[in-house]
């Protein structure tokens, strides 16, 4: 007899029955299979003191083997419903580490994009600082212009500018470099040479006093000296020389050569 034929529908409500079944091997086989008519029904009468109610009838091992049907398909769809579960719960853990990775990602961007910023006003300040130039005495004026004619400077005319300072006042370095001379310079006195980072030269003549020694790293605005009148001088004043080199000779426009570092002169 095959299932086609059967009378009841599915009894998933006494599968309880079929559980206890459910221990026959031969019945599962023949139930997948759809053939029960071969069934033998005294493999039931284990079975019969659990459901007293069931016939060792033909119909009997039907309505067994249907219930057996029902809850093998009960199982497979538990099954499934496990496996959806499952596979549910594995797709929420995936979607939860991507969006962490994702996180992650973007934590990590905003951290690197914060310390490049930094990096990137770090340098500019430094790119500020070594660029930076002031003039050698604050709030001063020029009383004497580059080139002014004199018998005073041996090559018959002024190699820089001076700067109106009384004796003591703080000179500053222009701006950024190495000391590449400090002491007596003859006829400029005391007197200090820079070489800034960008290769040129500034001279600082007539200092009562130096506050560098050769080697020295300076930055601009830093104190190299004090005025006065050390040298070749007719009082005390700053003399000031802008320079292609280090030594005397290389002299350039001091005026235009502050200018162009953006200081008002
Ligand atoms: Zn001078």
């Amino acid at each position: 007899m095959a299932f086609g034929s059967r009378a009841a529908g599915k009894h998933r409500g006494s599968s309880r029955l079929s559980r206890k079944t459910a221990g026959y091997a031969g019945i599962a086989a023949l139930a997948t299979t759809g053939v029960v008519g071969t069934l033998a029904v005294p493999a039931f009468a284990a079975d019969k003191a659990a459901a007293p109610s069931m016939e060792d009838t033909g119909l009997g091992a039907v309505v067994v083997a249907d219930e057996l049907h029902s809850e093998i398909e009960y199982q497979a769809e538990s099954q499934q419903r496990a496996a959806e579960v499952t596979a549910a719960k594995a797709q929420a853990e995936a979607d939860a580490k991507t969006r962490a990775a994702e996180a992650k990602r973007l934590a990590e961007a905003k951290a690197k994009a914060e310390r490049d910023a930094a990096e990137r006003a770090a340098r500019e300040e430094e790119r500020k600082r070594l660029n930076t130039f002031v003039a050698p005495i604050d709030g001063s004026y020029v009383s004497t212009q580059y080139k002014a004619g004199g018998s005073m400077w041996s090559s018959g005319s002024h190699t820089g500018i001076d700067f109106h300072a009384g004796e003591g006042t703080t000179v500053h370095a222009v701006g950024a470099g190495t000391i590449v001379e400090a002491g007596w310079g003859g006829a400029y006195g005391n007197n200090v040479v820079i070489r800034h980072n960008d290769g040129t030269y500034t001279q600082y003549g007539h200092l009562l006093s130096l506050s560098v020694s050769v080697g020295d790293q300076v930055t601009a605005g830093q104190q190299i000296g004090i005025s006065g009148s050390t040298g070749n001088a007719s009082g005390p004043h700053l003399h000031f020389e802008a320079r292609t080199g280090a030594t005397y000779g290389t002299d350039i426009d001091p005026v235009a050569y502050l200018r162009s570092h953006g200081v008002n002169v």
